[in-house]
C-alpha cells in the first residue's frame, strides 16, 4: 500500500492474509469484512482473492467491496498485460473477461480519501459455511456538516453479476447524511436489483433484504467515516 498508488493485492493472496493485513483493515475495511467471512477458517486459509474474483459467482463476498473501491484487474497473458475495471471483469455467472491463456495477476485499489468509511454485510441463514442470499457493500466519504462527497453501493446475489447501484449512489451525493436519506437510497438500490428466486430465498425476500441491508450499511459506513 502507498498513499499515492493505493493497494496492490496479488491474485494468490488468501482471505486470511487479506483480512489480517493492516492496510486492508485500516483503509479498505469493507474488503476485510468480506474476506473474513468466506467459508470457515480452513477455507479462508486456502481461498484466494484471485480465485474468488475469477470464479465469477454473483454471490462472491469480495466482489461488492472491490466494486465500491473501484478495483482494477491486472490481467497477464500471451499478448502482455492489460487493465480491466472490476465492473467489466464479470460478464455473467462463472464468466469473466479473461481470454484464452490469460491470468489475473493482481488487483489495484486506489487509496480512499480521508473521512471515508466502508462496510460489507452478507445475509445468510447460517452464520458460517453458507453463501450470500444478499450481500451489500457501501463506501461513503463525508465532508463538512456530514455532507456526502462520494457514495458507492454494490450488491451481490441479486443479478447475474455483482452490480453497482448507481442511481442510489447519485441520490446520496451532495446531500447531508440522514436516516431519511439513507432509507430513500435503500429503496432506490432495491429497484436496481433484479434477483431471481431460488432455494435460498424468493426474489421478493431478496429485495426486502437489499432494502434493509443497504440502509444498515449506509448508517454503519457513515459511522466508520466519522471515526476514521
Ligand atoms: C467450503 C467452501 C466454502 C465457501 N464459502 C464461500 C464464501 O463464504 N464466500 C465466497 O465468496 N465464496 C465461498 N466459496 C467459494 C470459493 O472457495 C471462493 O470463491 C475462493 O475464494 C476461491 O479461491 P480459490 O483460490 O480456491 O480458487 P479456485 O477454486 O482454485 O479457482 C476458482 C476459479 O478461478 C480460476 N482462477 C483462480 N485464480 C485465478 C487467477 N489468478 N487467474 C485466472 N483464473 C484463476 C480457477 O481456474 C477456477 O476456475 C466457498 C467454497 C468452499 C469449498
Amino acid at each position: 500500500f502507498s498513499e499515492r498508488d493505493g493497494l496492490r493485492i496479488g491474485a494468490t493472496v488468501t482471505m486470511t492474509e487479506a483480512a489480517e493485513s493492516a492496510p486492508v483493515r485500516e483503509r479498505y475495511r469493507a474488503l476485510a469484512d468480506g474476506a473474513e467471512i468466506v467459508g470457515s477458517i480452513q477455507t479462508m486459509n486456502m481461498a484466494t482473492i484471485g480465485g474468488n474474483v475469477c470464479n465469477a459467482a454473483p454471490s462472491a463476498d469480495t466482489a461488492p467491496p472491490l466494486l465500491t473501491y473501484e478495483a482494477v484487474a491486472v490481467i497477464a497473458g500471451p499478448k502482455g498485460e492489460r487493465d480491466v475495471p472490476i465492473e467489466k471483469f464479470w460478464l455473467g455467472p462463472n464468466q469473466t473477461a479473461l481470454q484464452q491463456g490469460e491470468l489475473l495477476r493482481e488487483l489495484r485499489l486506489p487509496a480512499p480519501p480521508p473521512n471515508t468509511g466502508g462496510v460489507y454485510v452478507r445475509q445468510t441463514p447460517r452464520k458460517q459455511m453458507d453463501i450470500a442470499v444478499v450481500g451489500v457493500a457501501v463506501l461513503l466519504t463525508l465532508g463538512q456538516g456530514d455532507r456526502i462527497k462520494r457514495a458507492r453501493i454494490a450488491l451481490a446475489a441479486v443479478a447475474p453479476t455483482p452490480i453497482r447501484a448507481r442511481k442510489a449512489e447519485a441520490g446520496l451525493e451532495g446531500k447531508a447524511a440522514s436516516k431519511a436519506l439513507f432509507a430513500q437510497a435503500a429503496e432506490t438500490a432495491t429497484s436496481e436489483a433484479s434477483p431471481i428466486g431460488d432455494v435460498r430465498g424468493s426474489a421478493e425476500f431478496r429485495r426486502h433484504l437489499v432494502r434493509v441491508t443497504t440502509e444498515r450499511c449506509l448508517q454503519e459506513a457513515a459511522q466508520r467515516a466519522r471515526a476514521s
